[in-house]
């Protein structure tokens, strides 16, 4: 792809989103911003998609977000970690300061972060991720327990943030299932004091993500073209 092919291939992504958003309602007031998911992509194609306009980039592991953070220092990009937190690389995801921390996904993590945090003298905002579809290889709180817990995060841990919630649809064709997972997890977004950010909707589904509500969406292959 030429750069100028690159930049309608992105221009089309981001007119899905306009037309999927203005499908919302509210008068055009349902704002979706896309994080584009680099998780698959180098950090010399992060920069050319950074020259297009793109300031929001996700990673799901420590290393590489660690990596390309510091190779591309430079650009004033806006980092996410949407991946599974291990505690030992707490420490590290602390001192790259990433915008949002969008996976965290239990009060026993957010507990030791909280600690890890206080004793660097930081502050994390975060999304509590949600188990929407019940699946098994997913992370995230189930359902039932995700204001609880969030309530909980929120009063214990005072050096996170949490601005909402993050999900991943239902892995399945079947879009009445995806669909419903969305609805769950933005039903449980519309019960939380305070949430602004609903996290949900990626290559495959955002459409039909924001159609449920979702205001912030992870594209990765799409936005890379892979
Ligand atoms: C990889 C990933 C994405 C992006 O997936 P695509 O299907 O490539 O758009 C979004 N969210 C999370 C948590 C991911 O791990």
């Amino acid at each position: 792809m030429t750069q100028l092919e690159y930049k309608l291939h992105i221009d089309s992504i981001i007119e899905r989103v306009e037309k999927a958003r203005l499908g919302v309602g509210m008068n055009g007031h349902h704002i979706v911003k896309i994080v584009a998911v680099s998780k698959y992509s180098t950090s010399e194609e992060i920069k050319a998609l950074y020259e297009i306009g793109q300031r929001a980039f996700g990673e799901n592991k420590v290393q590489d977000l660690a990596k390309k953070a510091e190779e591309l220092d430079e650009l004033p990009l806006e980092w996410h970690f949407i991946g599974n937190l291990q505690k030992n690389k707490i420490n590290q995801l602390i001192k790259i300061n990433p915008f949002l921390f969008q996976s965290l996904d239990s009060l026993d993590l957010a507990l030791e972060l909280d600690k890890r945090l206080e004793a660097h003298g930081s502050k994390m905002e975060a999304l509590l991720q949600i188990n929407s579809a019940y699946e098994e290889t997913k992370s995230g709180v189930m359902p039932e327990a995700a204001i609880d817990t969030y309530n909980e995060i929120a009063s214990t841990c005072k050096n996170i943030h949490l601005k909402g919630v993050m999900s991943i649809g239902a892995h399945t064709d079947d879009k009445d299932i995806v669909k419903k997972s969305f609805e769950t997890t933005h039903d449980i977004y519309t019960k939380l004091d305070g949430a602004t950010i609903c996290s949900m909707g990626m290559s495959g589904d955002f459409e039909l993500a924001i159609s449920c509500g979702s205001n912030m969406v992870r594209i990765g292959s799409l936005m890379f073209n892979k």
